[in-house]
């Protein structure tokens, strides 16, 4: 089975284009919604966080005070940076027991925000950029999100540049509201097919 990573700068469209491989029957792990899940589900990840932020990390009813540890975190790299130590190991054993249960398909897809930033495509076969330009991005999440473009400027800062990114990347996907996505999706999922019929 293949592994195909799958990222792109705040309001790239990397979700809306992973639903469109999804479409064609390939199985997408959302590496972001599951990191959610483990924060309060696996009992050494919470043991971890609570030693590191303190139990004010979490609510008397066992969900994630997120406030609480975006505060800390937001403006110091450090804190971020160790969270980020945290997290990412559980959420690495979240993706194998997930890629255990899949079956046989031909290859999956890991969507992540910090697929780079993390070193998790290292563990991926190849690695997909989702390209919008900056403007097209801040204007999708505003509308998303319904927060101001200074915030969502915060958030992209907090992100490798769209350059270093297309570097490492194996493929780009330009998702700009002028160049269609179905044909490049329908592309590269022929040249995955073939990859993984070769193994
Ligand atoms: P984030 O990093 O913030 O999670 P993302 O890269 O996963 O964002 P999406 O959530 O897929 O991006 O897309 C951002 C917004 O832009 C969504 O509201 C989505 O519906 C919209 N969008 C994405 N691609 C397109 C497109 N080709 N045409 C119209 N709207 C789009």
């Amino acid at each position: 089975m293949l592994k195909i990573g799958i990222t792109g700068g705040i309001g790239s469209g990397k979700t809306t284009v992973s639903k469109v491989f999804e479409v064609l029957g390939v199985p997408v792990f959302y590496a972001d919604d599951h990191a959610k899940r483990v924060m309060v589900e696996d009992d050494i990840l919470i043991a971890a966080i609570k030693q590191e932020f303190g139990s004010e990390a979490y609510f008397a009813d066992g969900s994630l005070n997120r406030k609480y540890i975006a505060n800390i975190v937001f403006n110091d790299a450090d804190r971020l940076e160790k969270l980020n130590a945290i997290v990412h190991p559980a959420t690495f054993r979240a993706f194998d027991a997930w890629v255990a249960q899949v079956g046989h398909v031909p290859y999956i897809l890991k969507e992540a925000a910090l697929l780079f930033e993390a070193c998790s495509y290292k563990l991926c076969d190849k690695a997909i950029m989702v390209y919008a330009p900056l403007e097209v991005r801040i204007n999708r999440v505003m509308r998303r999100d319904s927060i101001s473009r200074e915030e969502v400027l915060a958030r992209n800062a907090k992100q490798m540049t769209d350059d270093e990114k297309i570097k490492l990347a194996d493929y780009t996907i330009v998702n700009d509201d002028t160049e269609l996505v179905i044909p490049q999706v329908l592309a590269l999922h022929q040249q995955f097919l073939q990859m993984a019929a070769a193994l």
